[in-house]
């Protein structure tokens, strides 16, 4: 059996992760990264890892079985998405959640036309999540579902602290509020708002002379953001900000609780502890290219999501292994 061949488009947090992803599967090899920089401005974080323009990629689409898109979601993915799954096998974790409808259908067609699989919208949430709260649903039909975030630190909450005038450095990590777990777990099924469930805890760099009440004010009632939120902030030094906060942690649950009969309440909960969340984000996304590789040696072709995924398709092993050793 040949490797699969993958290689990645873009390279930010999550390109860096897929190549230390690819090292922890044996049946994959790194062709190499695709930037849209010049080469001699990217770090690959293997220093063997080959650097190519992304102008280079329509030339090599018989050196690649899946190319892993790690653009942003925002500005890169609705362009890149449906131009590279003309040419390539596709896995992005595209997470806009409300655009994602619009996105598959303008991927879809380009990558029935061109008969390439381009898995759209995977990771952990969309991706990981998202199967657990369609499986809650399935199970427990009479029933609610909540998805908690946290402990996280979320990369648009610490860009909006930093934006505050006297803020001189920032980070934000939301925390799920352990009162409204327990009223979860306890099968209550309460009405919660995002707002009910999640607390939010800064920690602020302040600029030289900034009035820190002044400071703590503006973030508390900042629209959309913070307002409305059980919000703590914490002035810290610069160096405790370098020392402490420089880890992408994130995680979350996804708990459904239903009844099957009046009487009877029954829990699922998926939890995630996330030391990096990049890293684990690719890892998902290289577990995607192997499915996406047999897919589309399958014939099925088009934008498919985590949900058209069999698991087994997931695994290094083969049936006769699973059935073995995993049921
Ligand atoms: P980054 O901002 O680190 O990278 C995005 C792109 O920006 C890269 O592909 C790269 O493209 C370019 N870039 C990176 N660093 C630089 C730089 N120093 N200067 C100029 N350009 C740069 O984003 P992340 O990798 O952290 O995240 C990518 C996406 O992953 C997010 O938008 C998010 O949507 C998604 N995501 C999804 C999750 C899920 O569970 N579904 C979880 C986590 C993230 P190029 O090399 O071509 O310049």
């Amino acid at each position: 059996n040949e490797n699969i061949r993958i290689a990645i488009a873009g390279h930010g947090n999550l390109g860096r992760g897929v190549e230390a992803a690819i090292g922890n599967n044996p049946d994959m090899r790194l062709v190499g990264v695709y930037s849209r920089r010049a080469p001699d401005q990217i770090k690959p974080r293997h220093a063997e890892t080959p650097v190519y323009a992304m102008e280079q990629l329509p030339e090599d689409t018989d050196k690649i079985d899946v190319l892993i898109l790690c653009g942003g979601s925002k500005e890169d993915l609705p362009r890149q998405g449906p131009e590279l799954a003309a040419l390539f096998n596709t896995v992005d974790s595209f997470d806009t959640h409300a655009r994602i409808p619009e996105y598959f259908a303008e991927v879809d067609p380009v990558a029935r036309a061109n008969n390439r699989t381009a898995l759209v919208a995977t990771g952990w949430d969309p991706g990981l999540f998202s199967l657990n709260r369609a499986l809650g649903e399935a199970l427990l039909p009479d029933g609610a579902t909540y998805t908690f975030w946290g402990d996280g630190l979320s990369q648009g909450h610490s860009d909006a602290l930093r934006r505050v005038a006297g803020v001189a450095g920032a980070v934000q990590y939301t925390r799920p509020a352990q009162e409204a777990i327990s009223q979860v777990l306890a099968g209550e099924r309460p009405e919660l708002t995002a707002q009910k469930m999640h607390k939010r805890e800064c920690f602020v760099v302040l600029e030289d002379g900034a009035d820190a009440e002044e400071v703590r004010t503006a973030i508390v009632t900042m629209p959309h953001y913070f307002d409305g939120y059980d919000t703590t902030v914490n002035f810290i030094s610069a160096e405790e900000l370098a020392r402490d906060h420089q880890a992408m942690v994130h995680g979350g649950f996804v708990i459904r609780s239903g009844n099957t009969s009046p009487d009877t309440t029954q829990v699922m909960e998926y939890g995630l502890k996330l030391g990096s969340n990049p890293e684990f984000t690719a890892s998902v996304l290289v577990a995607c290219a192997r499915a996406v590789h047999r897919m589309n040696a399958l014939g099925q072709v088009g934008a498919k999501t985590i949900y058209d995924v069999p698991l087994g398709l997931l695994s290094r092993r083969s049936p006769e292994e699973l059935r073995a050793q995993l049921l």
